[in-house]
């Protein structure tokens, strides 16, 4: 490996806000099998997280590559990565996705997660789960069962569990950061607020999140592996104090996720209603395979450009072509990280990182 191959997955965190000049790519040095994760962007104040708290953030980060570099070096196939890391990071409470979700006006968890493989383009996709441990492997089953794309409500559950997929109850997916926030945004908002539901643990300690800790924590996965297969995972509980069966673009095919062998793979995350308006992610694959822009062009095109234009806050990582990894975003913050083979998994949050 080169000298700038290694430096790869220093380069791709650093600065990934500002429209800048590429790197070049050398196409000869594609790596064998590369993997990058976020775990939600935001603004992410400095003053706000603590090191502790960051170096949780970092851990869990660091100990998602490494699950999927481990299974990537013994040649693990792309999708197969890209789910089991989602459900280590789903299993996280730091994350808003599987355990440790925000929760809806009305107190409740309703999971979204969607899953595409690069290979045939097949992809699955479930929105407001409610029982089921990991809604990745949920949307997995989805892709590969169900004869359909995307599973909503009860039904999803029904369908997960009668896949035999692990169906838990409320209380695994409550954390008290969680919950706080839904009464601080509430009572912000001057909305009702729900009972704290009689199965949660009682309350011993205030919890240890700052309480304006909002949603982020969204979670996405990229990855290629040996072979040059590709595929895509995002997870999420959503927006905090969300209604009326609200649906981001986490579980829609080429908002928040899209994979395309040859071209792209993309996990978004950031305010769903822009994402959705934009296909956040088929269109910065489309730029990639239509009109020939680099993944990070193209990354920051569609986050930079479009995506800022509308209003819109978030970010992507991707992985391009020749198993570049790339991220944009255009919030003060993105949870994220990557491990390339032959080096050593990096993480960084902040813009500056
Ligand atoms: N994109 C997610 C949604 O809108 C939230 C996030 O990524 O923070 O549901």
């Amino acid at each position: 490996m080169t000298p700038l191959s290694r430096l790869w997955p220093l380069l791709v965190l650093l600065g990934a806000c500002a429209p800048r000049e590429e790197a070049p790519t050398p196409a000869a040095a594609a790596p064998a099998w590369v993997i990058a994760i976020h775990g939600g962007a935001g603004t992410i104040a400095r003053d706000k997280l603590t090191p502790e708290r960051e170096a949780e953030f970092r851990a869990a980060l660091e100990g998602a590559l490494r699950t999927g570099g481990e299974a990537l070096e013994a040649g693990g196939q792309a999708l197969d990565v890209a789910e089991a890391v989602a459900k280590v990071l789903e299993d996280n409470a730091l994350f808003n996705a599987g355990k440790g979700a925000v929760f809806t006006a009305e107190g409740r968890n309703e999971l979204d997660a969607s899953i595409m493989d690069g290979r045939t383009r097949a992809a699955g996709a479930v929105a407001g789960l409610t029982a089921t441990r990991h809604p990745i492997s949920a949307a997995r089953k989805v892709m590969e069962v169900s004869g359909h794309v995307m599973l909503a409500g009860a039904g999803a559950d029904a369908f997960a569990a009668a896949q035999g997929l692990e169906q838990v109850g409320p209380e695994w997916f409550f954390t008290e950061q969680r919950w706080e926030a839904l009464i601080n945004r509430l009572t912000e908002d001057g909305r009702p607020l729900p009972a704290r539901p009689a199965w949660a643990p009682a309350l011993a300690a205030p919890a240890d999140l700052p309480s304006d800790e909002p949603s982020r924590g969204t979670i996405g996965v990229v990855v290629r592996d040996r072979a040059g297969d590709v595929a895509a995972a995002t997870s999420t509980g959503g927006l905090t104090g969300k209604q009326w069966g609200r649906i981001g673009d986490a579980p829609v095919i080429g908002a928040g996720t899209y994979a395309q062998n040859g071209v792209c793979a993309v996990s978004a995350t950031g305010a769903g209603e822009y994402f959705l308006r934009l296909s956040v992610a088929r269109s910065l694959c489309a730029l990639i395979e239509l009109k020939g822009l680099s993944p990070q062009a193209a990354a920051d095109q569609v986050i930079q450009a479009d995506l800022a234009a509308l209003g819109g806050t978030g970010g992507v990582i991707v992985i391009g072509p020749a198993g570049e990894v790339v991220f944009s975003f255009n919030t003060s913050g993105m949870y994220r990280g990557a491990f390339i083979a032959g080096s050593e998994p990096e993480t960084a949050i902040f813009a500056a990182d």
